[in-house]
């Protein structure tokens, strides 16, 4: 294992390298072995060895995530994306001849083992669908640990600082890339499983006690614990580091968590973040930066995967530096494996390739805020028609808000009435001492100002009793927007409220 593998500097030779990365793992690994892309490739009439371009790989047809779920006679969606080693194939290859001669059938025998027998699942948290398993062999732990040992270095963390990964225990993608990353980096962790685990006075009980100078985790979660400490007046000077994963950190929740750590006496700290996906096996983090500066980007394994930036709409490629949706490759996985997969992210500043401008290391960076594709829902919320409302902005709009602790947007019936409006009505648990008026006011000129829509109402309630409305603990992800619309049935009256929008 390599953390300093030797890729060319010059953008368009970093292109042509990964591309012929590319060619190789396609003929060698994905196409003999995986049932749904070696069909895909036969239907397309495609030769891997002619893609020899970034618009070559257009041929190439999108996987989304329906195609997890397709229904197909005699089809297994997600069984179809693992590779499956044919004994046969394999043991021909000159490479395995070699090395059964030298080494014996046996150490053959083990390698194959090593590359294709599935070890670890995580599962995509299932939102707003059926959660989907991917697999993991030895060899995609090992670029697991790959992966978690880069994140690492790209934060600046040292080997003998201690760290805390506060993650949900679940078979999650975020938990075990941080277990990975310190077994890749050689660092202490203690992972703590979470508020699931062991609630929040069980974290702060570990926290005072290990006095961590890295704290890994969801962003809201981290808030939480942070806060309690500083409403103790604890001390934490030694935090150098605060890594956020697994849900958005929007500019004003990592303002938030700074000011948080400079009450916890630590003067000087990064507070950053990482970008992953189940599907992509692996996760990408942002070099230290200065405020006023601006982030970086998320530094791109260059050796790992291939990154392409897409039009949402249209799926045609966007140019160096232009916003778009993030299309994933790996170049190196096993286990299941998604080609050219329409993560349903956008980043608004885009993919460059020139060296980072911060840390120097010649890797491709995407820049900018995430937002998710799908989050625009159509509310009916006045009289004629539908408003497209996109909850990202609003998301953002409200992480941004001084004074507010946390939120909740829920979308209601008006009388919870099937046929009536819909109502938005935003919950929100102050940070400090300001009249509900004054923040009530402050809001609705946001919401107006940004959006052009404006809350119905808004409620003010305890800390505890938001956390509670969120699933705090309890719910993998805090549930910062619940729809609570009936679900009108089919004879036209309304029902049971929907659950799990
Ligand atoms: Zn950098």
């Amino acid at each position: 294992m390599t953390l300093n593998p030797r890729w060319p500097s010059d953008p368009r030779l970093l292109r042509d390298w990964q591309l012929a990365r590319f060619r190789r793992y396609l003929s060698r690994t994905v196409l003999p072995f995986s049932t749904h892309y070696r069909s895909v490739f036969e239907k397309e009439g495609i030769d891997p060895s002619t893609l020899r371009s970034p618009d070559d790989l257009r041929r190439i047809p999108f996987t989304t995530k329906s195609d997890f779920l397709a229904e197909t006679d005699g089809a297994d969606p997600v069984r179809d994306f693992v590779l499956v080693p044919d004994k046969v194939t394999l043991s021909r290859r000159p490479a395995s001849i070699v090395k059964a001669l030298f080494r014996g059938r046996k150490a053959v025998i083990e390698g194959f083992e090593h590359e294709f027998r599935p070890l670890l699942l995580t599962s995509t948290t299932g939102r707003s669908s059926a959660p989907v398993p991917f697999l993991y062999t030895a060899c995609d732990i090992a670029n697991l640990e790959l992966a978690g040992a880069r994140v690492m270095r790209v934060c600046d963390a040292k080997r003998e600082m201690r760290m805390m990964n506060l993650f949900p225990f679940a078979p999650h993608l975020a938990f075990w890339i941080t277990h990975y990353a310190s077994t890749g980096f050689g660092v202490f962790v203690l992972g703590t499983g979470g508020g699931k685990v062991m609630g929040t006075d069980g974290n702060l009980r570990l926290i005072r006690k290990i006095k961590p100078d890295v704290l890994i985790g969801m962003p809201t979660f981290l808030y939480h614990v942070l806060t309690e400490l500083a409403d103790d007046d604890f001390k934490l000077p030694n935090l150098r580091k605060i890594v956020l994963g697994g849900e958005k950190a929007p500019l004003g929740m990592r303002r938030k968590l700074r000011a948080l750590a400079h009450k916890l006496g630590a003067e000087k700290v990064d507070v950053l973040r990482t970008f992953g996906f189940t599907e992509a096996k692996l996760a990408w983090a942002e070099c230290p930066f200065h405020e006023d500066d601006g982030s970086a980007g998320y530094h791109i394994h260059p050796d790992l995967a291939l990154i392409e930036i897409v039009d949402p709409k249209t799926g045609e490629p966007r140019g160096e530096g232009e916003p778009g949706e993030i299309v994933f490759t790996p170049l190196d996985a096993r286990g299941s494996v998604v080609l050219r997969y329409r993560t349903g992210d956008c980043i608004d500043g885009g993919l460059f390739h020139e060296p980072c401008p911060f840390c120097g290391r010649n890797v491709p960076r995407l820049v900018g805020e995430i937002s998710r594709t799908s989050e625009i829902r159509d509310l009916r919320l006045g009289k004629l028609k539908g408003t497209l409302v996109d909850f990202n902005q609003l998301e953002h709009v409200l992480d941004n808000v001084e004074h507010v602790a946390t939120w909740q947007l829920e979308i209601r019936k008006r009388h919870d009435d099937a046929l009536e409006l819909d109502e938005l009505i935003l919950h929100v648990a102050k940070a400090d001492e300001i009249a509900d008026e004054q923040l009530r006011a402050a809001l609705n000129d946001r919401f107006v100002s940004e959006t052009e829509i404006h809350p119905n109402r808004i409620e003010f309630h305890p800390v505890e009793e938001l956390q509670r409305r969120q699933g705090f603990g309890t719910q993998l992800k805090e549930q910062r927007v619940v729809d609570h619309r009936p679900v009108a049935s089919p004879h036209g009256t309304a029902s049971v409220p929907n659950p799990n929008p």
